[in-house]
Parts: C-alpha cells; sequence; structure tokens
C-alpha cells in the first residue's frame, strides 16, 4: 500500500500539474463578508479550472506519474463526469488512451464532453456500481491503468495544490469550507494547510441528500447511502467499501461537518450568478449555501470557499436562476 500523502507530495504535485492547470484567481465577496459578520469571505475559482473543475489537478498528477509502460498501454477510469472528464483532458493532451466508464444514467451532455476531448466511453449499467464493475472488466480484459476518482495518494496530493494556492495569497485564513463527497478534495487540502497551518478550521460540506461519507464516518467504516438525485451531481455516490485513504484523512483533519440542503445549494447558485456574475454547478455553491444560511459561524473571521466546478446542463442552469428570479419578483 502507497503510504499517505504528505505536505511535500503536494508541492511535489503542484511541479508536475503545472503545464496542464490554470493557477485559478480568488475572488472577494465583501458583501458576504458583511451578510456573515466574518472579517473576510474569498472564494477560490476553480469554476474558472481547465475542463470547468478542479479534478484536472489530481488526474493530471496520478496520469503524468505513470510509467512509460503504464502509458503506453493506457487508462481507464468511472466517474459522473468531472473524473472522466479530467482523466480524458490529461491523456490527450500526452496523447495516451483513455476510456471513461459510465453508467447509463449519467446526463447526455456530460457523455458529450468527455468524448469531445478524444477518449473513448463505454455505457454500461445502470448505476454507478454497474459503471465501476464495467470498469474492472475492462481493466482486466485490455490491461488498462485504473485511475480512481479520490482514493488514491497521487489524486489526493493533486487536489491538496488548492491548499498551496490559498495560502501563498491569504497565509492568515482561518476557515476553509470545502465540499466533501468521497473526500479526495478535502483529504488533500486539509492535509497540506494543516501541515502549513495547524490552526486552520476545516469544514466539511455534505449534501443532505446523499452524506456517504459522513454515515461511514459515524459507522467506521465505508457504508452506502440510498442514491437520490440532486442538484450538486458531482456531490453523489458512495466512498467505496475497499476505502483505504479518504475515510481516514477526512476523519483526521475536518474539525467540522455541515449538511447542505437542495434549496440551500440553489441559494449558493443564483447568490454566485447575481452578485459575482458567475456560473457555476451545484456542487461548487454549497460552501456559498451555507454560508447564506448561517450554518456556521464565521464572525471575524477569515473565511475562503471553493467553488469546484461549472459543469452544468444549460438549459438546468438557466432554469434555476429563472425560477428563482420569478419567485423574488412575487415576493
Ligand atoms: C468531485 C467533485 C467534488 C467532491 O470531491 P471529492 O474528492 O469527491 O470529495 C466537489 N465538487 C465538484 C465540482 C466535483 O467534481
Amino acid at each position: 500500500m502507497t503510504p499517505i500523502p504528505t505536505l511535500h507530495d503536494v508541492y511535489r504535485a503542484h511541479a508536475r500539474i503545472k503545464p496542464m492547470i490554470l493557477q485559478t484567481p480568488l475572488a472577494t465577496s465583501t458583501d458576504l463578508a458583511e451578510k456573515t459578520g466574518a472579517r473576510a469571505v474569498h472564494l477560490k475559482l476553480e469554476c474558472l479550472q481547465n475542463t470547468g473543475a478542479f479534478k484536472v489537478r489530481g488526474a493530471a498528477n496520478k496520469v503524468l506519474s505513470l510509467s512509460d509502460e503504464e502509458k503506453k498501454r493506457g487508462v481507464v477510469t468511472f466517474s459522473t463526469g468531472n473524473h472522466g472528464k479530467a482523466v480524458a483532458y490529461v491523456a490527450g493532451k500526452i496523447g495516451i488512451k483513455a476510456v471513461v466508464c459510465l453508467s447509463e444514467h449519467v446526463a447526455s451532455y456530460r457523455v458529450e464532453m468527455i468524448k469531445a476531448l478524444g477518449a473513448e466511453v463505454s455505457l454500461k449499467g445502470q448505476s454507478q456500481d454497474e459503471a465501476e464493475k464495467n470498469y474492472q472488466q475492462l481493466m482486466a480484459s485490455r490491461g488498462l491503468v485504473p485511475v480512481v476518482p479520490f482514493d488514491d495518494p497521487l489524486i489526493i496530493a493533486g487536489q491538496g495544490t488548492i491548499a498551496l494556492e490559498i495560502l501563498a495569497k491569504l497565509p492568515d485564513t482561518d476557515i476553509l469550507l470545502i465540499q466533501l463527497s468521497g473526500g479526495g478534495l478535502l483529504s488533500g487540502i486539509a492535509m497540506a494547510a494543516k501541515s502549513i497551518n495547524p490552526g486552520i478550521h476545516i469544514v466539511g460540506v455534505s449534501l443532505e441528500q446523499s452524506p456517504a461519507m459522513l454515515e461511514s464516518l459515524k459507522a467506521g467504516r465505508p457504508v452506502a447511502v440510498e442514491e437520490k438525485d440532486s442538484l450538486a451531481d458531482s456531490l453523489l455516490g458512495g466512498i467505496g467499501f475497499d476505502n483505504r485513504y479518504t475515510l481516514s484523512l477526512v476523519e483526521k483533519f475536518t474539525d467540522e461537518h455541515l449538511l447542505i440542503s437542495e434549496e440551500e445549494i440553489k441559494d449558493g447558485m443564483f447568490y454566485i450568478f447575481d452578485k459575482h456574475r458567475g456560473i457555476v454547478e451545484g456542487a461548487a455553491a454549497v460552501g456559498v449555501g451555507a454560508l447564506l444560511n448561517q450554518k456556521i459561524n464565521v464572525k471575524g473571521k477569515k473565511v475562503v470557499t471553493l467553488l469546484s466546478g461549472s459543469n452544468i446542463n444549460s438549459d438546468e442552469y438557466i432554469g434555476i436562476i429563472q425560477n428563482r428570479l420569478n419567485k423574488d419578483r412575487k415576493q
């Protein structure tokens, strides 16, 4: 078993992935600071990242670390979207084969995005679990190298590079609000941030609809939760029954957990549109949604939250914004 990632691995990842990523800007939200009583609120704009989500950081770190022999064989992954897109992007950039296994339920615009990057899409099964089975079979039958979405030290270290960029610009950050699903993102950022500044307060934001990591922390082992639809589709899915890294890293490094509802996600999405003129997918808006709904006390603190991605179907996005505008007009 590969050892758990350290700050050193995160620095190495940052150097390795530089040609593949954008060092995204930090926006300041004066209005959100006023609303919450925070000393400052900043938004890390991974919604502007290459491929439209931070996942390219982990995927690039993993794929670029493969041996020449592994690169020749090509890579395979399964993903609800953003990780698959990231793997396809990185593989395309360095000219290696990528196969992405998706369930037949994945939204068609996501399938098209992955195909457009030159990857082969294998659509099979009715659930994420069945897509995973297909992936296991392809790995064995075609000798493809697996690139998993979160439970891998190189993926975790890649996502952790976000913390380096935040703390380089805002070294006195008090609170980091991070979306939590499989936990690769939170593990990497929290480990790196606490290695640099042990006093930093790490808050994980999970979906009320599908808090797989929270239930697993309570049970002390990976548990499955019922899959319900969510606006934050990038946060759906389990943590894997053979989870080796993220469950224990999330347990070690998270100071506080929040659950966010579908309505609160909409609040966050609308706010980012209305006040910051930004387009984000549901998963990206959970931190802002939590702040707007006073789910956490940030009085006098310097807060950073992550806008983690912007991959959302245009019709769905416009529908959400339009509904909110109509509702506000009626009031
Ligand atoms: C994958 C993803 C997350 C969650 O990351 P995990 O490592 O699974 O916890 C959050 N936001 C977006 C946009 C994502 O694609």
